[in-house]
């Protein structure tokens, strides 16, 4: 089947058409400065990347432009737009609603919309997408994948928050968890390259990007995850501050006179490693002004967040009663032996030895535990498109 995977921010749309069959990624692209000016497709398909400069007014515009370019004689990869079997969209936020992929109904699009106060920043571009392909494409299957479905399975001590219950009622005020898609993606991945069931497991899932979350998979099922109502929860991430005391907020709006929002801003926009260190939030420039500069601050900044993931790591062990596998996911965890290295210092006594010779691989699937390591550390690079489009497959010849 030919899967068109859709992934709509709110200026931008990424895009991949992937053979479910073997999942080969046929063409993918991203369009760019949708409703702003020069706007911009790039376009990569055999081997070839294109540059395709055109005004895109909204996000059907985009779309009418990504399906020019699949079917165009020079660089497209199909010859006709009724050659796409399925499109499968992500969408970041489905509340409680839903707890796996789903075929995209008028009911459906009704709670994705519902859920737009819970992701007022994502979810609107996720249906403009849904509703462009909708108009474009009407008679094709259109799938949706969410980013918080995965975590559906927490239990509700895990995700209720020790506030009045009332909030949780009546303004559905609780941990949802994010990168729910990789999580998944890269702990079935590790249990089938260990050959085990996974339903047998509990794998630590760290995806280290530049938003950062980590998951408690036990038996395939997610039971912890460290992003919470909002992906603002949990690890310190590129800019994100992550988990920090709720009364700093009220004390800052007063010493600062700024508004809640403002705060909230500077914990969204300025925090994390580039609030530390104040040079950066790319782990590259990090490590080069922490190691070749001995810049202090890019040291306490690289510090500060890898306690926290070793910390979260010790909590997930606790959590499940043990720990099996330990998977690094994300540029980060795929591409930062360093930093690998330093989370994992002092967390041997959870059962893994790391070999680092293995440790040096960069975005490779591989275990870097020696081979009498009791548990296994592994780094899967995530693959979140391939996810979606194999739901989508999954839903779509379900309905056949
Ligand atoms: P996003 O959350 O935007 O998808 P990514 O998963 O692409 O982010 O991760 C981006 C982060 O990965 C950046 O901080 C970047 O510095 C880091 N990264 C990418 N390559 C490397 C590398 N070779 N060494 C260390 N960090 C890397």
């Amino acid at each position: 089947m030919k899967i068109l995977v859709i992934n709509c921010g709110s200026s931008s749309l990424k895009y991949q058409l992937i053979e479910s069959k073997d999942g080969s990624v046929l063409a993918k692209g991203l369009a760019e400065r949708i409703g702003i000016n020069d706007s911009l497709l790039t376009h990569n398909a055999n081997g070839e990347k294109i540059k395709i400069k055109k005004d895109m007014k909204d996000h059907k515009d985009a779309i009418k432009l990504v399906l020019d370019a699949l079917v165009n004689s020079d660089y497209g990869v199909i010859k006709d737009m009724s050659e796409i079997d399925a499109v499968g969209h992500r969408v970041v936020h489905g509340g409680e609603y839903f707890t796996s992929s789903v075929l995209i109904t008028d009911d459906v699009l009704k709670a994705i919309t519902d859920c737009i106060e819970l992701a007022p920043l994502h979810n609107p571009a996720n249906i403009e997408g849904i509703k462009a392909c909708k108009q474009i494409m009407p008679d094709v299957p259109m799938v949706a994948v969410f980013d918080t479905a995965f975590h559906q399975t927490m239990p509700d001590y895990a995700y209720l928050y020790p506030i009045p219950y009332e909030y949780y009622t009546k303004y559905k005020i609780r941990k949802y968890g994010f990168h729910g898609t990789s999580h998944k993606y890269v702990s079935q991945r590790a249990a089938e390259i260990l050959n085990k069931p996974i339903e047998s497991l509990k794998i630590i899932t760290c995806h280290l990007g530049n938003g950062s979350s980590i998951a408690a998979v036990k038996n395939g099922k997610s039971i912890d995850t460290s992003m919470g109502f909002t992906p603002l929860e949990g690890l310190a991430m590129g800019t994100r501050s992550g988990s920090i005391d709720p009364s700093i907020i009220s004390y800052l709006m007063e010493k600062e006179n700024i508004s809640a929002e403002e705060v909230v801003n500077i914990l969204n926009k300025k925090s994390g490693v580039y609030g530390i260190s104040g040079i950066s939030s790319d782990f590259r420039d990090l490590e080069d002004a922490a190691f070749k500069n001995s810049d202090k601050r890019a040291q306490l900044a690289l510090n500060v967040f890898a306690y926290r993931v070793k910390k979260t790591i010790g909590s997930y062990a606790a959590a499940m009663g043990g720990v099996d596998v330990i998977v690094f996911t994300a540029g980060i965890g795929e591409n930062g032996p360093e930093i690998r290295e330093f989370i994992l210092d002092g967390l041997e006594f959870l059962g893994f030895k790391l070999d680092k010779e293995k440790n040096k691989v960069r975005g490779e699937e591989a275990i870097i535990s020696t081979a009498d390591s009791k548990v296994n550390v592994m780094v899967v690079p995530t693959n979140e498109e391939y996810m979606i489009a194999k739901d989508t497959e999954k839903i779509v010849e379900s309905i056949k």
